[in-house]
């Protein structure tokens, strides 16, 4: 099953992608994570990307879509994946859409994960991550056992560069002029499901499953 994930910045897409992947066996596929691998090795991938994440900035279409079409031919893809960030603009969905179709395939399903923007700032601010493994914690509603340090593999945690106050309010109207659109663009394939992001992070997981398990 191919999964596509939409929702604002902080909405909680990767947090269920996280959790679908592991239930239902599929690789989480994040181009954020991706950028900020290359970011951490200082590719020449990371520091172009970085101009754009810095000041809260889409990388331009062409860039992503090379690094994604390239991740999802990998041998572990096979038989689908969570899309956690992309796609971002209609240009990259519309890419996806005629990669998949030359393979005869189409995206499943897209979850819009609603959360409203005053919701955002506070999730953002107490956003914590492991850039190790990925895993995200929140200093109030999810935090790790032990502050500070990750569950899964005893890495420190760190605060985002993109997640200040002011960078937070660019990327949320970057994510309304760029990203919304594509709500619209899935419903009209018929394939968009709406979760309420604003529940428990256990309610929201179980409201997607019963989407996907209807599929
Ligand atoms: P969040 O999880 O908060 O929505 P991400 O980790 O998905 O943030 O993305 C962080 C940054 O990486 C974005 O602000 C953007 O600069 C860049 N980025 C990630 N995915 C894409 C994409 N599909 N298209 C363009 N830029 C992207
Ligand atoms: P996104 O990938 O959409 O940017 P994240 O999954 O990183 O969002 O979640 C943003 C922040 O909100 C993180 O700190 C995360 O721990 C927290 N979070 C995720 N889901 C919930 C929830 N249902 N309720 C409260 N906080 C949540
Ligand atoms: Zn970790």
């Amino acid at each position: 099953m191919k999964i596509i994930m939409l929702g604002a910045p902080g909405a909680g897409k990767g947090t269920q992608a996280k959790m679908i992947a592991d239930k239902y066996s599929l690789p989480h596929v994040s181009t954020g994570d991706i950028f900020r691998a290359n970011l951490k090795e200082g590719t020449e991938l990371g520091k172009k990307a970085k101009e754009y994440m810095d000041k809260g900035a889409l990388v331009p279409d062409e860039l992503t879509v090379e690094i994604l079409l390239d991740r999802v031919a990998k041998d572990d893809c096979k038989n689908g994946y969570v899309l956690d960030g992309f796609p971002r603009t209609i240009p990259q969905a519309e890419v996806l859409d005629s990669e998949l179709k030359k393979l005869g395939d189409a995206v499943d399903l897209a979850i819009d994960v609603e959360v409203p923007d005053e919701n955002i700032v506070r999730r953002m601010s107490g956003r914590r991550a492991c850039l190790k493994c990925g895993a995200t914690y929140h200093v109030e509603y999810i935090p790790p056992k032990k502050e500070g340090i990750c569950d899964d593999c005893g890495e420190p945690l760190v605060q985002r560069d993109d997640d200040k106050e002011e960078t937070v309010k660019k990327r949320l109207s970057v994510y309304h002029e760029q990203t919304q659109p594509l709500i619209d663009y899935y419903t009209k394939k018929g394939i968009l499901k709406t979760v309420d992001g604003t529940k428990d992070m256990k309610d929201v997981f179980a409201d997607i499953t019963a989407v996907i398990d209807a599929v």
